[in-house]
């Protein structure tokens, strides 16, 4: 695996594939820096052996046309604060504009060239645009974790066009080596957690890791599907119910692999999917009708605990509740106190994929576990066991 410290970048113009799809604000001030300040070691790893660097994202869904609203501009000088260098911007991402900035860009300096999705050629993929890109520098590098599950031009295809000098930044290289950790190399016992709203979205990767772990705790809205096909009663709880055979099937392969899985025993059901529902504490399996499970249960967090406690190898993707509303939010916070836990003892955890990064945010367990991945749908292909098209571009 070829990452930025096999290069020398002295002299040399780093051609950087970033992820500053930042959020902005009204005033188009960015209200979280996380992904600009993840891309930093990469950049100053490039000015330090005095090269330059050209940097290229996408910001938004701007859809192929020009969109002032999601212009790179308007991150400019947040990016010149954080690097601690004065970045020059290009009008375009391609064309003269792009070509005459990144003619005149000296050792040292860094430019960020305009949104990437102005072009509909970019999500395309298309051939000539990421030749174009190409000629912006003499080293490919991709540090964009969050769009490596995209065959677009700028993350996939212009890899091509650098066919010795293509490597991975040290953000992509860290989020690989994490996946690894858990998928392959993990320190065993290796606990799975997945929560979340339905088990449809998570179907493929629960297959993919009945081959990799040895717990899988099974939370959130999925629970439903499990119970209900087992032949509980789940009253009005999220259920899929097109799902149950399916879910039997887990159940069935997971025995013979070997993989213990828990589900919970006891869930906070509310007569209402709202924060001031009434609630009580009851049986996963013995739900009454106008009632819905909304959080996980005392007896099941206290398994869940000693799981996570005795695990070496943690992966979580999300929530066991509702934990957007407040009173149904206790299940997930307890979660994320364990894998602090079991963290603070030795166990490698990471966290990743759709929404749990924000739950993990929100509750400030982001600097308690091992690793929190940077890419939503790109840690969940990843988790599916699919091969990133962008990552494959820089191995290949
Ligand atoms: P996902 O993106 O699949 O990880 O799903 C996250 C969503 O699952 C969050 O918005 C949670 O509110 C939701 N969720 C978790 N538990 C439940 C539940 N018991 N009933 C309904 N939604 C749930």
């Amino acid at each position: 695996m070829k990452t930025i410290d096999d290069f020398n970048f002295e002299g040399k113009k780093a051609l950087i594939r970033v992820d500053f799809n930042v959020p902005l604000d009204g005033e188009f001030n960015v209200t979280d820096t996380s992904r600009i300040d993840a891309a930093k070691p990469t950049i100053l790893k490039v000015l330090e052996d005095g090269g330059s660097a050209v940097l290229m994202s996408h910001l938004g869904r701007p859809k192929g046309k020009a969109n002032p609203d999601m212009s790179l501009s308007h991150i400019v000088d947040k990016v010149s604060d954080i690097i601690g260098v004065q970045v020059k911007f290009a009008e375009d991402s391609v064309g003269a504009k792009a070509d005459e900035a990144v003619a005149g860009l000296q050792s040292g300096e860094v430019l960020l060239l305009e949104n990437l999705r102005f072009h509909a050629e970019e999500e395309a993929g298309d051939e000539s645009f990421a030749e174009a890109l190409s000629k912006h520098g003499d080293i490919y590098v991709n540090d964009a974790f969050g769009t490596a599950h995209r065959a677009h031009a700028s993350t996939t295809i212009v890899a091509k066009f650098f066919p010795e000098n293509k490597c991975f930044g040290y953000l992509l290289a860290k989020e690989i080596k994490a996946i690894d950790k858990v998928m392959e190399t993990g320190e065993k016992p290796v606990t799975a957690i997945l929560g979340g709203a339905k088990v449809s979205s998570k179907i493929t990767i629960i297959e993919n890791i009945l081959d990799k772990v040895d717990n899988l705790i099974i939370g959130g809205g999925m629970t439903y599907t499990f119970v209900k096909a087992k032949g509980g009663k789940v009253g009005d709880s999220i259920c899929e119910d097109d799902k149950m055979e399916l879910a039997l099937d887990i159940l069935k392969k997971a025995e013979a692999k070997n993989v213990k899985v828990y589900l919970p025993v006891d869930v906070l059901a509310a007569n209402d999917f709202d924060n001031n529902a009434e609630t009580q504490f009851v049986d996963v399996d013995k739900i009454p009708d106008g009632w819905q499970g909304l959080d996980a249960g005392p007896k099941t967090l206290e398994i869940f605990k000693q799981v996570i406690l005795a695990s070496k190898t943690i992966l979580w993707n999300g929530p066991v509740g509702v934990f957007e509303m407040e009173n149904f939010a206790k299940g997930t916070i307890a979660l994320g106190n364990y894998i602090d836990e079991a963290t603070k003892g030795g166990a490698f955890s990471l966290v990743g994929g759709g929404d749990s990064v924000a739950a993990v945010k929100q509750f400030g367990f982001e600097d308690k576990v091992s690793y929190v991945s940077t890419g939503g749908g790109a840690m969940l292909e990843s988790l599916e066991g699919k091969t990133l098209p962008g990552i494959a571009a820089i191995l290949g």
